[in-house]
């Protein structure tokens, strides 16, 4: 952040009284324009034969790679709205929510994802404007190595292995930024 923006005045990063970190403040108006996590959600949508809906992303970042449908919680809504609206929005598909499954934690660059199960209601899915493909995907067929974001890749190993028993637990997990 360069400017305030309610005032357009320039910012400066200092630590405000009864502060214990820098923050954006503005040197003209003295707001403090606090920054926190972004939070994405997003649902794993199941067939009635078991099979998962992906999307291939058709903006950057990772364009061309496949997702559960997932995107940033807006002002105004619950997190099960949110993930409703996104697998509206991404793959025009309709379901019924579930349990929160998966969790986590990106502190690297300020995110929190939360995924949630879902049962698909119908075939009638397409590619909504954000993605260039949706595809029902078996365990065997799902494209492990194309996987947009790691979140997405440990939600789906640990649901087709939560599947086999039929006992689906929610699972949490901090990561750190990936090694290449
Ligand atoms: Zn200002």
């Amino acid at each position: 952040m360069k400017f305030c923006p309610e005032c357009s005045s320039p910012v400066e990063l200092r630590c405000p009284p009864s502060d214990n970190r820098m923050r954006h403040v503005c040197i003209s108006c003295a707001t403090i324009h606090y920054q926190n996590p972004k939070l994405i959600i997003g649902s794993i949508p199941e067939w009635e034969d078991g099979r998962i809906l992906l999307c291939r992303r058709a903006i950057e970042p990772r364009y061309g790679l496949w997702t559960l449908p997932a995107g940033f919680m807006e002002n105004g809504e619950t997190t099960a709205e949110a993930a409703i609206r996104e697998t509206m929005e991404e793959a025009t598909a309709r379901i019924e929510l579930g349990e929160l499954y998966s969790m986590f934690n990106l502190p690297y660059i300020n995110q929190v994802h939360m995924l949630f199960r879902a049962k698909l209601l119908d075939l009638n899915f397409f590619p909504g404007p954000e993605s260039l493909q949706v595809e029902l995907f078996a365990e065997q067929d799902i494209p492990w190595d194309t996987l947009a974001f790691r979140p997405v890749y440990f939600t789906l190993r640990h649901y087709f292995s939560d599947r086999k028993s039929n006992q689906f637990q929610f699972r949490i997990r901090d990561l750190a930024p990936a090694q290449r």
